[in-house]
């Protein structure tokens, strides 16, 4: 691996972060101590820091020469709702709370890039430092958008980047187009008529028809969707009734879908809800149907993906760069990002091997190892892009 040598240097000092970091997780919208720290040191290193987008959002910015290009960097600072396993020193304080993806190490690398570019600024034009909220479940990137991120804070292209468990490190993976799905959130809530569970002649079922709605949603899959794209629908929740001889008012139906092409979402809800409504109808009841389109589909843009490539080619080579990874279902709030600019997400090798466990795993860490790895690849992106011109 070819790491500068200022930034290997900086290792343990890295470490120690990410391991303060560690310990005390915060969840959605409640990042005020990670905030703080972050806040502190882009201060400390001479960035310009602006406060309070999604509340604990935070931007640094840091402008060298005369030119008008400005790149956005990106890191996730929230933890999950997950009790830690973990025996090391380290692991979290607070009960029920745990930085099981990783973005403690996100928020370090990224950290650890602004204060080598503050220091060197080898680059002409604008970095933005983006550090933001609530990444977990309810999108906090989206709602740094919606208070004015990119209005406040223009951006030409957008950069972000999450660890990738169980693959060798020292490498990276990346594709062009959609590298993460969309993950959109459905309830359906079908209406019946309650009644004696020996009387169902006089009672409307809403559990007999909720049924056939569940499988008739599989065939969106398997009859409406184009064999070559890809989606799933899952029904991960029904609920209704309370005992045995009632048969319920109503049953609630709630779960998830995925896709990758924004006209497969709009087929899959249309026809969720025709086939709520139409199924309801045909027995006799009511359907309402209800879909919230949380995350968008990451979709790398071609360039700016060239880039992340080339910048992660120089540090491990280019046999250390898989540049088709296979996209997955799971989904990703930087996706917002990349509907508003063009940019990459790339993914950064945590580690395989004994102990390497998924994201999201109550015995899952961060590996300090990757930490320089991953600031450096911040660091000549913005080189690359911001290339100062020889004078
Ligand atoms: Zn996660
Ligand atoms: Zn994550």
């Amino acid at each position: 691996m070819q790491i500068l040598p200022e930034i290997k240097e900086m290792h343990d000092e890295l470490t120690e972060w990410r391991h303060r970091i560690h310990k005390h997780p915060e969840t959605a919208f409640e990042e005020y101590r990670t905030a703080d720290f972050v806040a502190e040191k882009l201060e400390s290193f001479g960035i310009e820091v602006h406060r309070g987008l999604a509340k604990t959002g935070v931007v640094g910015t840091l402008t060298h020469g005369s030119g008008n290009r400005a790149i956005g960097l990106r890191a996730d600072m929230d933890a999950l709702d997950l009790q830690e396993l973990n025996e090391f020193e380290h692991r979290s304080q607070i009960d029920g709370k745990m930085h099981g993806c990783g973005h403690d190490g996100h928020t370090v690398m990224l950290l650890g890039a602004a204060k080598h570019l503050a220091r060197t600024k080898n680059f002409d034009g604008t970095v933005r430092f983006i550090f933001q909220p609530a990444e977990e479940n309810v999108a906090g990137g989206r709602v740094m958008i919606a208070d004015g991120l990119f209005d406040k804070f223009p951006v030409d292209s957008v950069y972000g980047m999450h660890n990738m468990p169980g693959h060798q490190v020292g490498t990276f993976a990346v594709c062009k187009g959609p590298i993460m799905a969309s993950a959109d959130f459905f309830e359906a809530r079908i209406i019946g008529n309650g009644g004696h569970g020996a009387f169902p002649h006089l009672a409307t079922d809403p559990v007999v028809i909720a049924s056939e709605i569940v499988l008739a949603w599989q065939n969106i899959v398997s009859r409406n969707v184009d064999p070559l794209q890809s989606a799933v629908v899952t029904v991960a929740q029904i609920n209704g009734g309370h005992t045995g001889n009632v048969i319920p008012a109503d049953v609630v139906l709630k779960g998830t879908t995925r896709a990758f092409d924004p006209k497969v979402q709009d087929m899959i809800e249309n026809r969720m809800r025709q086939i709520a409504v139409g199924i309801a109808e045909a027995h006799g009841a009511k359907a309402e149907f209800s879909y919230d389109r949380r995350y968008a589909p990451t979709i790398n843009s071609p360039e700016e993906t060239d880039e992340a490539i080339a910048a992660a080619a120089e540090l491990v080579g280019d046999s250390g760069v898989n540049k088709n990874v296979a996209p997955v279902m799971g989904a990703e709030d930087f996706s917002w990002m990349l509907q508003e600019r063009p940019g990459c997400y790339i993914m950064i090798a945590n580690g395989a091997g004994e102990g390497s466990c998924h994201v999201h795993n109550p015995n899952y860490d961060f590996n300090d190892e990757i930490l320089p790895l991953g600031a450096n690849y911040w660091v000549r992106l913005t080189e690359r892009i911001l290339v100062q011109e020889a004078s």
